[in-house]
């Protein structure tokens, strides 16, 4: 199954992808965590991804294209993928229809995410993630707000999770990505799931949403 998330900053998408990858056993593919490991580890890709990240711009689709065609190929995709953070624009989602016809596939699911922005602003600020097992959490319902109540790895903020970073994060996702809600529902693959305050529950409209769940 080929499915994509799509959605606001913060609009759970990271979330939902790790819990429907375990269900699903098919790779979770963030285009977001790529490039923070190659800015960690301070790649030739990593040094110019965050000139665009630290700045909340989207890095330019050709630099995303070639990440997403080298991951495509890997054998783990065999039976399908979740992508969350990708596509982000139009060119993206051209290209990766042109990759899939190429290796004669398709994008099954596409989920659009729905979540009002004032939430929005509030679930980015409190925003906390564990480095190691990249689990995600909000301030506000974990009881350690230090470590990780997984693996007992100190948390961290994300580096683009500030309130002036945060508004340009928004402009691009307007600008850039919410074209493609028009883009996939033209190709009737399109879902408009609302995002819960818990998660479960979000999960649930997602999973009726792509038949596992009637
Ligand atoms: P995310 O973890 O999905 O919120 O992505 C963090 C940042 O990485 C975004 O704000 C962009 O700067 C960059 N990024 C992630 N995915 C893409 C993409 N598909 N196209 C361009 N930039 C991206």
């Amino acid at each position: 199954m080929n499915i994509i998330l799509i959605g606001a900053p913060g609009a759970g998408k990271g979330t939902q992808a790790k819990k429907l990858s375990a269900m699903l056993n098919i790779p979770h593919i963030s285009t977001g965590d790529i490039f923070r490991e190659q800015i960690a580890l301070k790649t030739d890709l990593g040094i110019v991804a965050d000139k665009y990240i630290s700045k909340g711009m989207l890095v330019p689709d050709e630099i995303t294209m070639s990440v997403i065609r080298e991951r495509l190929h890997r054998d783990d995709c065999g039976d399908g993928f979740i992508f969350d953070g990708f596509p982000r624009t139009l060119v993206q989602a051209e290209e990766l229809d042109k990759i899939l016809k190429d290796l004669g596939r398709k994008i099954d699911f596409v989920i659009n995410i729905v979540v009002d922005e004032d939430v929005l602003i509030d679930r980015l600020v409190n925003r906390r993630v564990c480095p190691e097992c990249k689990a995600i959490f909000n301030l506000e319902t974990i009881a350690s707000r230090e470590m990780c109540p997984n693996c007992s790895t100190p948390l961290i903020q994300r580096e683009d999770d500030n309130v002036r970073i945060i508004k340009q994060r928004f402009i691009a996702y307007h600008d850039l990505t919410e074209p493609l809600i028009n883009y996939y529902s033209a190709k009737n693959v399109l879902t408009n799931v609302k995002s819960m305050s818990r998660i479960e529950d979000s999960l649930r409209n997602t999973l009726e949403a792509i038949g596992i769940l009637k």
